[in-house]
C-alpha cells in the first residue's frame, strides 16, 4: 500500500488545507482545536463556508453538489478538515439525510431538501432509536397510520442528538406492523414545528445538553414527505449506517489530538522536575497510539463506507470499530498526562471552556476528564461496538455463530 501522495493528490491536498486554513475563521478552529464543541451558529457558519467553496458534500452527486473525487482525495478532504479544527459539517446533513434523499427520494424531494441540507439552512435530527430498540432497530414501534394524504405519527425517539437544535427529523417509523418487522418500516421527514411533537433533554454523564427524547403525539405528516417506497425504510436506514459507521473513524481528529498531548506530555512536570513524557511507559503509549492512528488510515483507504450499489459495505464497522476505540484510548491518555490536575473540572466546571491553557490548571487539563466521560458515547452511537463485532464476524469474516 502506497503512503506517499501522488504529486496530483499532494497538490489537491494543498488546495483544501489553504482553502482549511485561510476561509473558516481562526478563532473558531482554535476553539475546536482547543476541544470546545461549537457553538450551532458556528457550526451553520463554517458549514456554509465550505459550501459556498465546494467543500461540503462533495461526495453526494455530482448535480447536488457532489465533486466526482477520488476515494483518496475524499479521504485528504475529511483529514485536512479534522487537522484545520474546523468545525465538523453536520453529519445528519451531509453524511446521513442528504446520501439518502440524493440515492432513495423521489426529483420533488431533492430539490426542496438537498441545496438547503447542504447548506445547512435546514437541521436535521435523526429519529431512529427508541427506549427499546437500539441495537435492535428493527423493532421500533413508532407507528404511522395513513389517513387519506398524511401519515398520523405516534411514538418516541430517544438519544436524539441536538434534537434540541433541530428543524426536521428523519424518522423511522413501522407502516405495516403484520409482516416481518423490517418490512414494515418506512423513512419519513418530519418538521419539528408540527403540532404533536416534544423535545425533552437528557442530560449526559458530562453535564452537557448534546441529546434528548422526541415524543409524538398524533402528529399529521403529508405523504409527500415519504422518502422512496412505502415499508422499505430499512433498506434506506441500512445504507445510512453504513455511510455514518464510515464517517466516525476521524484520523484528521486523532492525528491532532495526539500530537496535543504528546505536547502536553513534554510540558506537565513529574515530582522529579523531568516531564512526563519521559516516563517510558507514557512514551510507549503515544508510540503505539501513532502506529495505530496510521494504521487506521491505511485502512481508510483500503476500505470506503459504501459500495456502489448502495448496499452498506460491512467493513465500515471495521472503521468504526477501530476509530471509536482510538478516539477513546487518546482521551484517557490526555486524562492520565493531565493527572491530579484533570479533577479540577468538578470545582469549577460552569467556565471550563473559557479557561486558557497556559492558566495555572490548564484549561485542556480541565475539560480532560469531562472529554474522556462525553466519549464513552463513541462505542455506542453508529451501533454499539458489540453490534460490530459481530457483522465483522459474520460479514467480514465469513465466521458463523
Ligand atoms: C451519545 C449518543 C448519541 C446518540 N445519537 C443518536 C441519534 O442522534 N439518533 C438515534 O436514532 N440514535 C442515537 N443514539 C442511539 C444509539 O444508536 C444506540 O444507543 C445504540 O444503537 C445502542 O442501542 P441501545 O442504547 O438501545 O442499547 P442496547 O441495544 O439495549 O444495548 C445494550 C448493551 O447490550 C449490547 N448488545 C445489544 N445487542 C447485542 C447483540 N446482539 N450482541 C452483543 N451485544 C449486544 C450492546 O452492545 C450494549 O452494550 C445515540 C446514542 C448515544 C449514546
Amino acid at each position: 500500500m502506497q503512503r506517499s501522495l501522488s504529486a496530483e493528490d499532494a497538490k489537491f491536498q494543498a488546495e483544501v488545507r489553504e482553502f482549511m486554513t485561510t476561509q473558516v475563521p481562526k478563532e473558531l478552529r482554535d476553539k475546536v482545536i482547543a476541544g470546545v464543541a461549537p457553538t450551532k451558529e458556528e457550526t451553520v457558519q463554517s458549514q456554509r463556508i465550505l459550501n459556498a467553496g465546494g467543500y461540503a458534500v462533495p461526495h453526494w452527486p455530482v448535480e447536488w453538489g457532489g465533486k466526482g473525487w477520488t476515494e483518496r482525495q475524499y479521504n485528504i478532504w475529511q483529514s485536512e478538515m479534522q487537522a484545520a479544527g474546523v468545525p465538523p459539517l453536520l453529519p445528519f446533513n451531509v453524511s446521513m439525510v442528504g446520501p439518502v434523499i440524493a440515492t432513495f427520494g423521489s426529483q420533488e424531494l431533492k430539490e426542496r431538501f438537498l441545496p438547503a441540507t447542504a447548506n445547512l439552512d435546514i437541521w436535521w435530527c435523526q429519529g431512529f432509536s427508541e427506549p427499546d430498540a437500539g441495537s435492535d432497530l428493527a423493532s421500533l414501534r413508532t407507528t404511522a397510520v395513513r389517513d387519506g394524504d398524511e401519515y398520523i405519527v405516534n411514538g418516541q425517539k430517544t438519544w436524539t442528538t441536538q434534537g434540541q437544535h433541530a428543524d426536521w427529523i428523519f424518522a423511522l417509523v413501522r407502516t405495516n406492523p403484520d409482516v416481518k418487522k423490517q418490512e414494515g418500516i418506512s423513512f419519513l421527514l418530519i418538521d419539528m414545528e408540527t403540532p404533536g411533537i416534544e423535545v425533552r433533554p437528557i442530560q449526559l454523564i458530562d453535564g452537557g445538553h448534546e441529546v434528548n427524547e422526541v415524543f409524538f403525539t398524533d402528529v399529521r405528516v403529508p405523504a409527500e414527505n415519504l422518502v422512496g417506497e412505502e415499508n422499505k425504510g430499512w433498506d434506506y436506514a441500512k445504507f445510512l449506517l453504513g455511510n455514518e459507521r464510515a464517517s466516525l473513524a476521524a484520523v484528521g481528529t486523532m492525528k491532532s489530538r495526539l500530537a496535543q498531548v504528546k505536547g502536553y506530555a513534554s510540558r506537565v512536570l513529574r515530582a522529579d522536575g523531568s516531564p512526563v513524557l519521559a516516563d517510558p511507559l507514557v512514551a510507549a503509549r503515544i508510540a503505539e497510539l501513532e502506529a495505530e492512528v496510521m494504521a487506521l488510515e491505511i485502512t481508510i483507504w483500503r476500505v470506503t463506507g459504501t459500495s456502489g450499489d448502495g448496499k452498506p459495505d460491512p467493513a465500515s464497522s471495521i472503521l468504526k470499530l477501530r476509530g471509536s476505540q482510538l478516539l477513546q484510548d487518546i482521551f484517557e491518555l490526555a486524562m492520565d498526562v493531565a493527572g491530579p490536575m484533570s479533577l479540577q473540572w468538578l470545582v469549577d466546571d460552569d467556565a471550563l471552556a473559557e479557561i486558557e491553557d497556559d492558566a495555572t490548571i490548564p484549561g485542556w487539563a480541565r475539560r480532560s476528564t469531562p472529554t474522556y466521560l462525553n466519549f464513552r458515547k463513541a462505542s455506542i452511537y453508529g451501533g454499539s461496538n458489540e453490534v460490530q463485532r459481530t457483522i465483522i464476524s459474520g460479514a467480514v469474516l465469513g465466521l458463523r455463530g
